[in-house]
């Protein structure tokens, strides 16, 4: 156990150094009403420059509790999250509405609350350019430009509830994108579409990638959107236990494909999740065996029966 914690603070200094998003055994514990709720219990995931990521997990997960780490809203009970060079939980004041204003952009997952029902569409993507200080010039071609990008140029006059709702989801890109982020976070962006819409959604989120050069960061419930992703991570209690990597090549008749594999995640002191069907189908429980093979791990349940006791005893 010692040299488990020594090397967890070893190497704490340069984990993810190269990375444009770097969460640090991020734990995020909320308390309401005496009832204490660990919503991240020690997450780690790094993000490149210019990738684009999908979180899946189940409700309840954490994926919104990350996300609003990542935007500058909240702040980690414990554990660190970099991104584009800025420490979140040592960020105050200034920093942290600079940071929101410049440095990431973010959609939320209640869409009600990413426009101002009473501005058109050209003045919801103004508005964070006018707290920033811009002039009127600048705000109204940029304004134009977002909504030109999102394909949404004739709706530019229009209020959210003149909007259908796969026009008010990319009304909401374009201001996330309006002071020109790093990082673009959109949590559940296509939750309330039907799956026509959501993919015009996704396709908006793409563009923004490729277009602007933004790394975009997309919780999902939807496998669909989750498979056009290279790579997918999936939140469980808090953590990250697995990862789904996919690329492009092609299958035997010669035809383009995308070819996935899925991980699991070993942290950095070594922990592994052990996926919840494998542990029921071998009874898996509290004490295992491992074995170190030439090219791989055994895990073995324990059986009482051929446990000798000197063994017992040790454990
Ligand atoms: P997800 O987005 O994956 O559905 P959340 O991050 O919203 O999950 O929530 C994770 C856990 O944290 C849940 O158990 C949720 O009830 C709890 N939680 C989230 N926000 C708060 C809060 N402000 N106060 C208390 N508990 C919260
Ligand atoms: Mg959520």
């Amino acid at each position: 156990m010692t040299v488990t914690s020594s090397l967890s603070t070893g190497k704490a200094q340069d984990f993810g150094a190269g990375a444009l998003i770097a969460c640090d055994s991020l734990v995020r514990v909320f308390r309401a009403g005496g009832v204490e709720v660990q919503a991240l219990q020690g997450l780690d995931l790094l993000v490149e420059d210019g990738d684009v990521l999908a979180i899946v997990g189940a409700s309840g997960s954490g994926k919104s509790t990350l996300l609003g780490i990542l935007s500058g809203l909240d702040t980690p009970t414990a554990g660190r999250a970099r991104v584009v060079g800025h420490d979140l939980s040592a960020m105050r004041g200034a920093e942290r509405v600079h940071y929101r204003r410049s440095t990431v952009g973010f959609i939320r997952q209640q869409s009600s609350r990413n426009l101002l029902p009473n501005l058109t569409a050209a003045e919801n993507v103004a508005l964070p350019l006018a707290l920033a200080g811009r002039g009127r010039r600048e705000r109204a071609s940029r304004s134009a430009e977002l909504l030109g990008a999102m394909g949404l140029s004739d709706r530019a006059d229009r209020r959210p509830a003149q909007l259908s709702g796969g026009e008010q989801q990319r009304v909401s890109i374009a201001v996330a994108l309006a002071g020109a982020p790093r990082v673009l976070l959109a949590d559940e962006p296509t939750g309330q579409l039907d799956a026509k819409t959501g993919d015009e959604v996704f396709a908006a989120l793409r563009a923004v990638n490729e277009t602007f050069g933004c790394t975009v960061v997309v919780v999902t419930h939807d496998a669909a959107v989750a498979s056009q992703v290279r790579r997918t991570v999936a939140i469980r209690d808090g953590r990250i236990s697995s990862e789904t990597l996919r690329r492009a090549g092609l299958d035997t008749n010669g035809d383009a494909m995308l070819s996935e594999e899925e991980f699991a995640v070993l942290d950095r002191v070594g922990r592994l999740q052990l996926p919840n069907d494998y542990r029921n189908a071998l009874h898996l429980k509290d004490r295992v065996r491992l074995t170190l093979e030439s090219d791989h791990v055994g895990v073995w349940p324990q059986h009482p029966a051929s446990a000798s006791p000197v063994e017992e005893a040790q454990e």
